[in-house]
């Protein structure tokens, strides 16, 4: 299978902006052990500006744009060292791609893309894909790694993305508010009473992000690739994800035909 990964900088450091060791080893052992088993991984990796945040010893995430992309370029950095070593040590190589929406919209930059990822599976190496933070500004950015790792997924022929987040899935309601809530296993078709459950604009759902992830959902289903909401707190949720087996997550289907 072709999988494209997406992590969250939830999943990947503390609220410090400090790398979550533990959690970022066991991620980097399953995704080799997957790659090992033969599938064809490529990850999309936020945590640029917050790695740029604790390692530039900011007291918070920077509210100006200068800074923030200035975070982002020395946590870039500070990211890519990490998978570098940690994904070595199953002697797996790294590869780099900054991408801006722009890059989606231009056929021969798109058609490079392509070409370089197909390039990379064939030799085997893991590309790690982010937004190109320090210089995209408001008019070419694709703004969220959640719509920016569907579009990957779709222009690369994946059959599966997997969003790894701070949440298990969609739930029937905000679960932080609501004993009652329950997750939702599997979604066939984004339909108005699911696009409902994400929330509005600054409820705690909508601000966990939500409706990028059902945006990430349709731009995948579309086009015929399967999506899966996932904790990231638990990498090892991607070995049952992959397999087919049962797991804690939410699955949106792609219509199939026949
Ligand atoms: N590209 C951003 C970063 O690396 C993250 C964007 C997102 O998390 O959606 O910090």
């Amino acid at each position: 299978m072709r999988i494209v990964i997406k992590i969250g900088t939830s999943t990947l450091a503390y609220p410090t902006g400090h790398l979550h060791i533990r959690r970022t080893e066991e991620l980097c052992r399953t995704v080799s052990d997957l790659k090992n088993a033969g599938h064809e991984i490529i990850l999309v990796s936020s945590g640029a500006i917050g790695m740029g945040v604790g390692k530039l010893g900011l007291k918070s995430r920077p509210a100006d744009i200068p800074t923030k992309q200035a975070a982002a370029a020395v946590g870039q950095c500070e990211l890519m060292y990490t998978y570098d070593k940690l994904f070595g040590e199953y002697n797996h190589t790294v590869a780099q791609i900054l991408l801006t929406g722009d890059d989606f919209h231009h056929a021969d930059r798109l058609q490079n893309f392509t070409n370089t990822i197909g390039r990379l599976l064939e030799m085997g190496a893991l590309p790690i894909i982010n937004e190109n933070d320090s210089i995209a500004t408001e008019e070419i950015k694709v703004g969220d790694n959640d719509t920016l790792s569907a579009y990957v997924a779709v222009n690369t022929g994946a059959d599966l993305l997997v969003l790894l987040s701070d949440i298990d899935g969609l739930y029937t309601a905000d679960p932080h508010a609501d004993q009652n809530a329950s997750l939702i296993e599997s979604v066939h078709g984004i339909t108005e009473d699911i696009r409902a459950l994400a929330g509005g604009e600054g409820s705690s759902l909508g601000t966990g992000g939500m409706r990028t992830k059902l945006r990430a959902a349709e731009i995948c289903n579309e086009k015929g690739c399967d999506m899966v909401i996932a904790n990231g707190a638990d990498p090892s949720v991607l070995y049952a994800i992959t397999n087919g087996d049962r797991a804690v997550c939410t699955r949106f289907y792609a219509e199939r035909e026949g």
